[in-house]
């Protein structure tokens, strides 16, 4: 099935995956235009992020009669929690991670190309309203973002598992990652045994175990290779064309903010802060020498 309320302006798209489950395909002309969508999910009732900002009446129009009981946020990136502040607004309950909810209520500042592909989110104003998520589970998945967190519904065995997943080798990522968290994050969701996965950008990703599992290895490799080659001497970006070979377009769009490089940044500032303090060299005083 698929309904959709598509305009030249914002794509708003519903199609069943399985019986009380529906991906909401959410997409703005922009965005198509350098191949970005993104999709939120229907669980049970339940909305599992919010969209972008530019597709806030779409999205308001598209759910309405799906009995939609809350919302769940995954993280504060605009095209997930871009919403929140409306459904907020109006009453709508919703649940997200502490630091989630204080980012929304500080409103941080983007870059202009995430303006232009989603939009800026408002800030988030009103108090919260919660609600029982119940048979929907939240499982703490940092490592993307710090407040990352996935949904787990044991009974059919699907992760909605937001920015966790997105392909087994991603080869850019933001400064402010944390690839050592992802690899725990990852091995965590792995161990939950998923069939599927509801992924934010890939849609329904099957055979979701091992996939998750693949993905772990590979970013530890990488972060592994990352590190030695540091320890060489080879400096960030000749290990960023080495490992992770040239920049793709979003490096480029981006102005480098999701590039290799900033992924070779991310697993070095991590690895420093993380890895033993140096020996403290003990001053001999001359008379002991
Ligand atoms: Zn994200």
């Amino acid at each position: 099935m698929s309904r959709g309320n598509s305009t030249g302006r914002v794509s708003v798209v519903l199609e069943a995956v399985e019986p009380g489950v529906t991906r909401v395909r959410l997409s703005s002309w922009s965005g198509r235009f350098v191949g970005y969508e993104v999709s939120a999910y229907i669980v049970d009732g339940v909305l599992i992020d919010t969209g972008f900002p530019r597709v806030a009446s779409d999205l308001l129009d598209a759910i309405e009669g799906m009995k939609v009981r809350g919302a769940i946020v995954t993280h504060w990136h605009e095209d997930h929690a871009g919403n929140a502040a409306m459904l907020a607004d109006r009453g709508f309950p919703l649940v997200m991670h502490a630091s989630c909810e204080s980012t929304l209520r500080a409103r941080p500042a983007i870059r202009p190309y995430r303006r232009v592909v989603w939009g800026r989110p408002d800030r988030l104003v009103a108090p919260l309203r919660a609600f029982d998520p119940a048979p929907l589970e939240l499982v703490p998945l940092p490592g993307h973002t710090v407040d990352h967190t996935g949904v787990w519904d044991a009974r059919r065995r699907i992760l909605v598992s937001g920015d966790l997943y997105l392909g087994v080798k991603v080869r850019v990522a933001h400064r402010s990652e944390s690839p050592g968290r992802l690899v725990a994050s990852l091995r965590a969701a792995a161990a939950l045994e998923p069939r599927l996965l509801l992924d934010a950008h890939r849609g329904p990703v099957t055979d979701a175990a091992s996939k998750l599992r693949a993905k772990a290895k590979w970013l530890e490799e990488t972060r592994r290779e990352i590190m030695s080659r540091s320890e060489a001497g080879d400096t960030p970006r000749a290990i960023a064309r080495r490992v992770l070979g040239r920049e793709l377009l979003v490096g480029i769009l981006s102005a480098g903010e999701y590039s290799a490089l900033a992924f070779v940044d991310a697993v070095l500032r991590e690895g420093a802060a993380t890895s033993r303090p140096p020996l403290v060299r003990t001053s001999v005083a001359p008379s002991d020498r």
